[in-house]
């Protein structure tokens, strides 16, 4: 039986993009692929091991009255192998929601059977400080169509104008009305970076419908 690397797992509301407010079971996978974004705020340093029957019943003994599970990380399909095995397990139980970095579109592929929400970011190169991943965006979107799925950007100080642009282009290839959300990264909020996204959101709107700043919800208001 597969193990899968986790970190931590706690029930609190999920902090970001549309779903905000909704409680969910946060399980948060030990290890990421980029693992180097400048505005992380997720490293991570330990895990405990479980096999997917070890977990699913610690989820259903502990959290039998919670609809919703989160799998975040970390990039939590970095563990698709495992994800293989454990998703089918508790699928009829949960709604099952996956929070990732949009760039590993293969393992996607693997499991998208048992994922109902997909919240994808784009990696901006000028917000992470790392190369581009547009290619492997478009390819995961084109994948991540097949459920529910919104987009998600962090804005940092130095988050060009040009990576947004990007950004919407790739979301135009497919179709306009994807949820676009302009995040602020929580370390830099203050007026100039406020007023940098509303210009930002400002710009996308003509030409996506949705386009919303959503700040990170679990950290303004002090939770976990
Ligand atoms: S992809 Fe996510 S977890 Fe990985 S380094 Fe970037 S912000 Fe951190």
């Amino acid at each position: 039986m597969m193990k899968a690397r986790i970190s931590e797992i706690f029930l609190s509301i999920q902090g970001e993009g549309v779903y905000v407010g909704e409680e969910q079971i946060f399980i948060r996978f030990y290890g990421c692929n980029l693992n180097g974004c400048r505005f992380c705020d997720t490293q991570l340093y330990s895990f405990r091991e479980y096999n997917s029957l070890e977990l699913s019943e610690y989820l259903t003994t502990r959290f039998n009255d919670v609809y919703s599970i989160s799998l975040t990380g970390g990039e939590p399909l970095v563990q698709k192998d495992f994800l293989k095995e454990f998703l089918p397990s508790i699928k009829r139980n949960f709604k099952i929601y996956l929070e990732t970095n949009a760039t590993l579109p293969t393992a996607l592929e693997e499991i998208i059977d048992y994922i109902d929400v997909i919240a994808m970011d784009f990696k901006l190169p000028s917000s992470t400080g790392l190369g581009n991943f547009w290619l492997k965006h478009k390819e995961f979107l084109r994948i991540a169509l097949q459920r529910e799925v919104f987009v998600k950007v962090v804005i940092c100080k130095d988050t060009e104008l040009i990576d947004v642009k990007k950004a919407i282009e790739l979301l135009s290839d497919y179709k306009y009305n994807i949820t676009f959300i302009l995040q602020p990264n929580s370390f830099e909020i203050d007026r100039s970076l406020m007023v940098k996204i509303q210009d930002f959101q400002k710009y996308s709107l003509g030409f996506i419908s949705d386009v919303r700043l959503i700040p990170q919800m679990h950290k303004l208001v002090g939770i976990r």
